[in-house]
């Protein structure tokens, strides 16, 4: 996870969501709920999103946007603060396991519970996590160092077994590179642009020793 600047609201939230948000708390039937509810999966709303995450998610930095579109994640659930489904700020763009039901789904820790989660765009990831990448044993997890940077690697699985061994290779390679990358101009350009804000993994390769 990398920190991640917010982009200005897009216009049809600016002139929607007030309008939108009394039709949704407003609707007294599941149907009229769902009607108003799906207006957040515009595409000029995810548009923005998918540019302002570079195309990966939020949460494990996975590139999504060469396989997927993407899911269109509420930081704190439509489903226990339906008032915030339209508010700019409670949105960001998610892989579909990290917002799906065996990752986050709805869960919303308070501090009682180690919570709240890291929030891309309001914390400061590395203050929270250490991206580790393990050389003996060739893995690259992503360790809590806080409570709440804890909770949220347990809750979001950010070292599940299929992501932390296809992010593994991905690392593994850039820090090959990287021992060249001191004498190598062109090793080190490859290394720079992996660190850039639309590198998958982008926390580790940082990381590296320089
Ligand atoms: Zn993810």
């Amino acid at each position: 996870m990398i920190k991640v600047a917010r982009s200005p609201k897009p216009a049809i939230l600016e002139r929607n969501k007030q309008p939108w948000t009394d039709a949704l708390l407003r609707a007294s039937t599941v149907a009229g709920k769902r009607k108003v509810e799906g207006k957040y999966k515009h595409p000029s709303i995810k548009d923005v999103l998918v540019a302002m995450f570079h195309g990966k998610c939020a949460y494990c930095e996975s590139k999504i946007s060469h396989i997927a579109y993407g899911h269109i994640e509420h930081f704190k659930p439509k489903s226990t603060f339906p008032e915030l489904t339209f508010e700019w700020t409670n949105l960001l763009l998610s892989c579909p396991i990290c917002n799906g039901p065996e990752c986050k789904g709805d869960c919303f820790p308070v501090v009682s519970e180690g919570g709240p989660l890291i929030n891309p765009c309001d914390d400061t990831p590395a203050e929270h996590f250490e991206f580790v990448f393990d050389t003996a044993a060739k893995l690259a997890s992503v360790i809590g160092k806080t409570i709440r940077g804890q909770t949220t690697e347990k809750i979001l699985g950010l070292n599940r077994v299929d992501l932390r061994e296809y992010r593994s290779k991905v690392v593994m390679t850039l820090y090959a590179l990287s021992v060249y990358a001191a004498t190598d101009p062109a090793a080190q350009a490859l290394l720079e642009e992996a660190c850039r804000d639309d590198g998958e993994y982008a926390a580790f390769i940082r990381s590296f020793p320089r």
